[in-house]
């Protein structure tokens, strides 16, 4: 008999690491390294993060750090360009700039001003949805340069946290519900 396919659910349960009180005590850390270091798990999120946004994106936003590892990926299996949305100071060319607030403290994200042409179709990717924060910021950051961002797309989603509320408007696709 030929074994069902392991589920997208089954797959995180079994690679993420659950990492209590990091950064901070409270916080329970879902740590999706071990994911990306699985060649069948890497592949699988990036497919099933992206499906739904098939054809309607130009440009793919990762979020440092770990987005970058999304974003680069399914950049480059969809043919289409990457760009990176950094913590302050990164950047070497002018930027536009964006506070904000997360789980565990407050960031600053940049972007080049001139990344990005306008009317762009962006679709954001990073690991983890929280509060919505860094998500809220780097769609600001796209909108100020007039980019249109088409979707968001997460491998895991916190519960209880308001993420998906505070990006009302913005289609968000996430994998698991944790
Ligand atoms: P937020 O802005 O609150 O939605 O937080 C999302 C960002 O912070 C993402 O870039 C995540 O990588 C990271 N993050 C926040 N909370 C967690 C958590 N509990 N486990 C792993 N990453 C998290």
């Amino acid at each position: 008999m030929i074994p069902e396919p392991e589920s997208i659910s089954d797959l995180l349960d079994r690679l993420s690491a659950i990492v209590p009180d990091y950064p901070a005590e409270g916080i329970s850390f879902k740590d999706l390294t071990p994911v990306f270091a699985d060649p069948a798990g890497l592949r699988r999120i990036v497919d099933e993060v992206i499906a739904p946004f098939a054809g309607q994106f130009d440009v793919i936003a990762g979020l440092e750090a770990r987005g970058f590892v999304m974003a680069a990926a399914a950049a480059y299996a969809t043919g289409t360009g990457m760009i990176t949305i950094r913590k302050a100071g990164k950047l070497p060319r002018p930027v536009h700039r964006d506070e904000y607030t997360l789980e565990y403290g407050t960031g600053t994200l940049e972007l080049h001003r001139d990344d990005v042409a306008p009317g762009t179709r962006v679709l954001i990717l990073d690991d983890v949805l929280a509060t919505g924060g860094t998500v809220g910021s780097a769609a600001r950051l796209l909108e100020k340069v007039g980019a249109k961002v088409v979707g968001v797309g997460v491998v895991l989603e916190l519960a209880g946290l308001g993420g998906r509320e505070k990006l009302a408007g913005l289609k968000v696709h996430s994998l698991q519900l944790v």
